[in-house]
C-alpha cells in the first residue's frame, strides 16, 4: 500500500461508529452520537463525549443520534461526525486526504447514498465508496459472498435490523426493520415502570439488558438491582428483576425481528433456501450478543443459526477487507466519485 493514499473504512451504525485502517484493524469505535447547542446550532461534542451527555444536558442542548433509524438523519450533522472520526482516525497522517468506504443500510435511496458520499467528500475524503452493511458484514464474518451459494445474513443492531441473503456477491432479498437493541432497551425500561413504578433511562435499560437479558428463559437465572425514580413518590428507590422477567419484556420485540427474518426466508427462490438450511443463518451486529439469541431463531425458524466472530466488528472489518481488495469486492460497490 503507498503511503500516499490512506484508506479507511467507516461503519456509520445506529448506535457506534466503528474506523478500520487496513493494517491496522479497528482504531476508533465510539457512540454515533452528536451534541448541539440549540440556541445557534453549534455541534458542541461528538462520540464518547456526546454520549456522556445524553440525559444529563441542559435543556439549551439536544443530542443527536444521527443514524438512529438507519438513515441519514441529518445530513450536517452527518458530515461533521465523519469528519470527526476521520480526523481523529486519521491525526498522525492526515497530510493525505484517504480513500474512504463507508457502510450504509441496505435499504438507502440513491439520494441518501449520494449524500453519504456528498458527506464524506466534504468531510476530506479523496474518494468515496458506499457499500450496503449486509454486504459488508458478511465479508466481515467470513463469508465467501462470490460463490453461487446463498447465505443469510442477519445483522441486529441498535437501531435496525438487516436480514439478507447474499449470492454471488449481490443482495438477493432483504429487508430492514426498526426493531433492535433500541426497542428492546425501552421494552425493558417499560416492564420496569409497570411492575415496579420504577422510572429508568435507555441507559440503565440497556444496561439491565447487558447484564442478565436473554432471548430464552435460563435454567440459573441471574439476576440484578435497579436503581430508580418512583415516580409515585418522586423518591430514588431500588428493586430486583430477573433474566427471565426480562424474557419475557421483550419478546414482542424478538418476535418482530423473528419475523423479519421470517419473511427474508419465504421470498427466497428454494435453491438458495436449501443452500440456507444446509449453512445456516449468520448472524452479526451487537444485539446478536443477546445470550441464546441464536438459540431462539433456531427454535422458531427451524434454521440453525450462529453468531459471526466478533459480531460487533463485522461490518468495520468488512469495509477493510473490501476496501484492500476493490477489484475484487467492485461489483458489490455502489458509487463512487
Ligand atoms: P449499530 O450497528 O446499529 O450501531 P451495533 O452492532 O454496534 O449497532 O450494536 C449496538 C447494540 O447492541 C446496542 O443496542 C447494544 O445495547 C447491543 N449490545 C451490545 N452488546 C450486547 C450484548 N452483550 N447483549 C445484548 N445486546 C448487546
Ligand atoms: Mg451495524
Amino acid at each position: 500500500m503507498s503511503i500516499f493514499t490512506r484508506k479507511l473504512g467507516i461503519d456509520l451504525g445506529t448506535a457506534n461508529t466503528l474506523v478500520y485502517l487496513p493494517g491496522k484493524g479497528i482504531v476508533l469505535n465510539e457512540p454515533s452520537v452528536v451534541a448541539v447547542s440549540e440556541q445557534d446550532n453549534r455541534i458542541i461534542a461528538i462520540g464518547a463525549e456526546a454520549k456522556g451527555m445524553i440525559g444529563k444536558t441542559p435543556e439549551s442542548i439536544i443530542t443527536y443520534l444521527p443514524m438512529k433509524d438507519g438513515v441519514i438523519a441529518d445530513y450536517r450533522v452527518t458530515e461533521a461526525m465523519l469528519r470527526y472520526f476521520m480526523n481523529k482516525a486519521l491525526k498522525p497522517f492526515n497530510f493525505f486526504k484517504p480513500d474512504v468506504m463507508v457502510s450504509v443500510p441496505a435499504g438507502v435511496t440513491s439520494t441518501e447514498r449520494r449524500a453519504v458520499v456528498e458527506a464524506a467528500i466534504r468531510a476530506g475524503a479523496k474518494n468515496a465508496y458506499v457499500v450496503k452493511e449486509p454486504i459488508l458484514a458478511a465479508i466481515g464474518a467470513g463469508i465467501p459472498i462470490h460463490e453461487s451459494r446463498g447465505y443469510m445474513v442477519v445483522d441486529i443492531g441498535g437501531g435496525t435490523t438487516d436480514v439478507a441473503v447474499i449470492s454471488l456477491g449481490g443482495i438477493v432479498s432483504s429487508t430492514s426493520v426498526k426493531w433492535a437493541g433500541n426497542k428492546i432497551d425501552q421494552a425493558i425500561a417499560d416492564y420496569i415502570k409497570k411492575t415496579f413504578n420504577l422510572a429508568i433511562g435507555d441507559r440503565t435499560a440497556e444496561e439491565v439488558k447487558l447484564k442478565i437479558g436473554a432471548a430464552v428463559p435460563l435454567e440459573e437465572e441471574l439476576r440484578v438491582t435497579i436503581k430508580g425514580r418512583d415516580f409515585i413518590q418522586g423518591l430514588p428507590r431500588s428493586a430486583q428483576v430477573g433474566t427471565n422477567e426480562i424474557v419475557h419484556a421483550i419478546d414482542n420485540e424478538l418476535k418482530q425481528i423473528v419475523k423479519a427474518i421470517k419473511d427474508v426466508l419465504a421470498e427466497t427462490p428454494p435453491e438458495l433456501a436449501s443452500d440456507i438450511i444446509d449453512y445456516g443463518i449468520i448472524m452479526t451486529g451487537g444485539s446478536s450478543l443477546l445470550r441464546n439469541f441464536p438459540d431462539l431463531v433456531y427454535r422458531r425458524t427451524g434454521v440453525k443459526a450462529t453468531l459471526a466472530e466478533d459480531p460487533l466488528f463485522c461490518v468495520a472489518k468488512g469495509t477493510g477487507i473490501a476496501l484492500e481488495h476493490l477489484d475484487v469486492y467492485k461489483k458489490a460497490v455502489l458509487s463512487k466519485k
